[in-house]
């Protein structure tokens, strides 16, 4: 079964759980409860700045940070990274700490603990395809389909119809 990224590089999922025949994505009633909270938290992180930028440039100039390509981390505790920014991210998961934290949500302020400290990959780091948090991974496609009409799905629910379907986008601005 292959893997598609939506939106941003990182997260996959089988191609089939999440698309149609046409290859758009499932509204999100027919996408498996497992992958749902992720494909629904996808629609909003995508326009999201790098958290790397953020925190070296701070909230007054936000718009100098660049728009995140790549989302590591569970959902509620993502990473966020521009191009810039990922191999950072790939050297503290390598070679610091930060593989110990695989699958938990302390891995975001963990991270942002450790950037916000001065940590960087050292100059000519090399960040490979990917981060091998996933026995079965492979070379990462680009982020596929188009996340608009997910986005529209989503402002359309009501916090209740969210609710029922699993989605907890409550620290984010719908
Ligand atoms: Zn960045």
């Amino acid at each position: 079964m292959s893997k598609v990224s939506i939106g941003l590089r990182g997260w996959r999922f089988d191609e089939e759980s999440v698309l149609d025949e046409d290859g758009d994505l499932k509204p999100m009633a027919r996408i498996p409860e497992d992958d749902r909270e992720r494909v629904a938290r996808l629609a909003l992180l995508v326009t999201k700045p790098c958290d790397g930028c953020w925190l070296v440039h701070g909230d007054e100039e936000r718009r100098r940070a660049r728009q995140a390509q790549v989302v590591y981390g569970e959902p509620l505790g993502e990473v966020l990274l521009c191009d810039r920014h990922e191999v950072d991210f790939l050297y503290w998961f390598r070679e610091e700490m930060g593989h110990e934290l695989a699958g938990s949500r302390h891995m975001q302020n963990a991270f942002h603990q450790w950037f916000a400290d001065g940590g960087r990959a050292p100059d000519g780091y090399e960040g490979t395809e990917h981060v091998d948090t996933d026995p079965e991974d492979v070379k990462q496609p680009g982020p596929n389909p188009e996340l608009d009409a997910l986005e529209e799905e989503l402002a359309a629910m009501s916090e209740e119809e969210r609710e029922a379907l699993g989605i907890d986008l409550s620290d984010l601005d719908v």
